[in-house]
């Protein structure tokens, strides 16, 4: 699972480099297939229930598992990508919000404090914790400057599947569910947004927006529990 995270975090990297105004979500996800190819491994979410893109591409109001498509990319734009592989039968899954070129301050203020609400979370991801000590500090984190938590889609276990138990809810109260032991990996991923937490289903049947059409972040990480504290085996390079 480590090299797995390794290569997925080479390949989020790539992409990161390859976004910016003029570029269609599509183009990314043919991007990233190169990629995966080339990494000798296998796209985790192509033909998933029918998915049929490598990456999911959400833009602006849309929080998650948007399709790729011809929609263009424009500066101001803020874009979440979410990307997984497996490698010798294991898998890896992160996901990044990226501006597109100079966004509006309230927009990087949503990227900041997504990301640190990550790492909040992550921290917390120790032996002898509870799982919902990461929820909850995930929930402090983000509710401090007045975002909101989506409910409907939450972090989880991984390792031979893509999706395995607990779910790892992104609000709720602390020393919750299972202790947490040295081997366990998760996928932490909160997903924000500027305003309402509620969210609907676009009419692809996939892309999951905000209720009330307002901006939304997402970002993911795996993360190995050691005894040594927790381990994020999808860390991009410098
Ligand atoms: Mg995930």
């Amino acid at each position: 699972m480590r090299e797995a995270g390794q290569i997925l975090g080479g390949v989020i990297h790539e992409l990161k480099g390859s976004l910016k105004s003029g570029v269609t979500t599509k183009a990314v996800d043919t991007i990233a297939e190169d990629l995966i190819q080339k990494a000798n491994v296998i796209p985790a979410f192509k033909g998933y229930r029918g998915f049929p893109g490598c990456v999911c591409m959400s833009v602006n109001h849309e929080v998650v598992h948007g399709i790729p498509n011809e929609r263009i990319l424009r500066e101001g734009d803020i874009v979440s990508m979410d990307v997984g592989i497996i490698h010798k039968d294991y898998y890896a899954d992160t996901a990044v919000t990226v501006g597109i070129g100079k966004i509006g301050d309230e927009l990087q203020q949503l990227l900041d404090v997504t990301r640190e609400s990550l790492h909040r979370g992550i921290e917390q991801a120790q032996v002898h914790n509870h799982l919902t000590d990461i929820s909850a500090a995930i929930q402090k984190y983000v509710e401090k400057f007045n975002f909101s938590i989506v409910k409907e889609f939450v972090g989880h276990g991984i390792g031979r599947n893509l999706h395995e138990d607990p779910e790892i809810p992104n609000f709720g109260p602390p020393h919750q569910g299972p202790i947490l032991k040295a081997g366990m990996v998760f996928a932490i991923e909160p997903m924000v947004n500027l305003g309402t937490w509620q969210t609907r289903i676009l009419e692809d049947g996939w892309t999951v927006a905000t209720m009330d059409g307002k901006p939304s972040a997402h970002f993911e990480h795996t993360v190995a529990i050691t005894k040594n504290g927790p381990e994020i085996l999808t860390l991009c390079p410098q």
